[in-house]
This record gives C-alpha cells, sequence and structure tokens, in this order.
C-alpha cells in the first residue's frame, strides 16, 4: 500500500480527500489536527500543552506533533495498509523529523500531494465549514450542506463550529500556512515526489482528480 503526505492550505480540503481514500482504499488517517483536537477534549496532559496555539491558530512544537507521529507510524497496521498524514509536516523541522521516523520504520513516500485552491475561496470554504461532534463527518453550509440544518446526515448527530474556524484565526492560520508551511512544497518538490491536484472542485470531482494523479 502507498503512503502519502497531504499538503496545502486549512481549508485545501486534505482532511476530507483523507477520508475518501481511507474510506475506498484502507489507509491509515492520521491527522495530527484531530489527534491534538481529542486530546484536547480529554484533558490529557498533551492537550493541555497543545491547546493554547491550537486555539489561536499558531502551530504547536514540532517535538510534541513529531512525537504523535512517530507513535502513529511504528504501529503495524501503517505497513500493512499504508498512511495518509494529514497537517504534517508543517515546518521544516518537521519534515526532517518525518524523515527519521519514516527511516526509523523502513517505510518510503510515494507521494506529497499538494491541494492548490486560492486564498479567497479557502476563507469561504472555512468559516462555513461545519462537523459533527459525535462522528466528526465534515460539512459546509455553502458547497456541501447537511440534508437538516444543523444536524448529521450519517449519525443524526448536531453539527458544530470549530472554534478556530472564525475568521480572526482563519486569517492567522493562513498566515502561519505561507510563512512556515509553504516553503516545504520546494522541499517535496526537489525530492521528486511532489503532486499538484486542483483543491477548488467539488469533493467528488476533486477526489476523481485525486485519484487520477495518484494513478490509483
Ligand atoms: P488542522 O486540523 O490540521 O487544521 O490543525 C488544527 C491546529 O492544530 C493547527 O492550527 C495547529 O495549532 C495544530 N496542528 C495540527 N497539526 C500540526 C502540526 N503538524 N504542527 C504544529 N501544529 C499543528
Amino acid at each position: 500500500m502507498a503512503n502519502y503526505v497531504f499538503l496545502g492550505a486549512p481549508g485545501a480540503g486534505k482532511g476530507t480527500m483523507a477520508q475518501l481514500l481511507v474510506e475506498k482504499y484502507g489507509h491509515v488517517h492520521i491527522s495530527t489536527g484531530d489527534i491534538l483536537r481529542a486530546e484536547m477534549k480529554s484533558g490529557s496532559e498533551l492537550g493541555r500543552q497543545a491547546k493554547a496555539a491550537v486555539e489561536s491558530g499558531a502551530l504547536v512544537s514540532d517535538e510534541l506533533v513529531a512525537a504523535i507521529v512517530a507513535r502513529k507510524l511504528a504501529e503495524k497496521v501503517v505497513r500493512k495498509n499504508g498512511f495518509v498524514l494529514d497537517g504534517y509536516p508543517r515546518t521544516a523541522g518537521q519534515a526532517g523529523l518525518l524523515d527519521k521516523a519514516l527511516a526509523d520504520n523502513k517505510l518510503t513516500l510515494d507521494a506529497a500531494v499538494l491541494f492548490e485552491v486560492d486564498e479567497e475561496l479557502l476563507l469561504r470554504r472555512l468559516t462555513a465549514r461545519r462537523l459533527c461532534q459525535d462522528c466528526k463527518a465534515g460539512y459546509n453550509v455553502l458547497y456541501l450542506p447537511p440534508k437538516q440544518k444543523g444536524i448529521c446526515d450519517q449519525c443524526g448527530g448536531k453539527l458544530i463550529q470549530r472554534p478556530d474556524d472564525n475568521i480572526e484565526t482563519v486569517k492567522d492560520r493562513l498566515n502561519v500556512y505561507q510563512k512556515q508551511t509553504a516553503p516545504l512544497i520546494d522541499l517535496y518538490e526537489k525530492k521528486g515526489v511532489l503532486i499538484r491536484v486542483p483543491g477548488s472542485l467539488e469533493r467528488d470531482e476533486n477526489f476523481a482528480a485525486l485519484c487520477r494523479h495518484l494513478k490509483i
């Protein structure tokens, strides 16, 4: 099974595309954002350490997220099913730590997928984004509304807005992306594994484009 890193700004569709890929092919979905939010919700020490950065749209320390990812990559199912890393790496330091974790686990990267979306659409998408508080299914009040307002189609759970999806924090997160994460595009291009995929289409069209580019 193949191993992928998903790159792209917040709102580019990394999480949605990862979920679709996982449903179809069974990869292990490793979303550092999801893991951090779960740790915060459970009130763990790790969650407490991450809270201030996550709520303000800043980045959590490289060491903290790298430790989470290294633990996940060591799981047996990762070698068997392949993985999609969603939202990691986000800094040059994390990219170096990822190389080490891959080498430690005798894993290689098949592609770094960059979802390209212009900033205006990112802003509209992020502020209209909702997710189910129970099953975490993603919706968008503009582009992918639930059948019944505020209610998850899949499990009937309540739809909520992520606290960091408010306009001010979204702008900060986009700045952080430009400064700290966008330089990784060059890095993966030089490694010869970068694949650019348009991310501004509708969900199913985006997924079809992704599969075409990955030749799967
Ligand atoms: P996401 O769900 O990917 O948008 O991530 C939500 C928040 O979690 C980010 O704004 C950061 O505060 C934190 N976070 C997620 N992944 C990372 C990472 N690789 N490095 C540092 N912070 C992260």
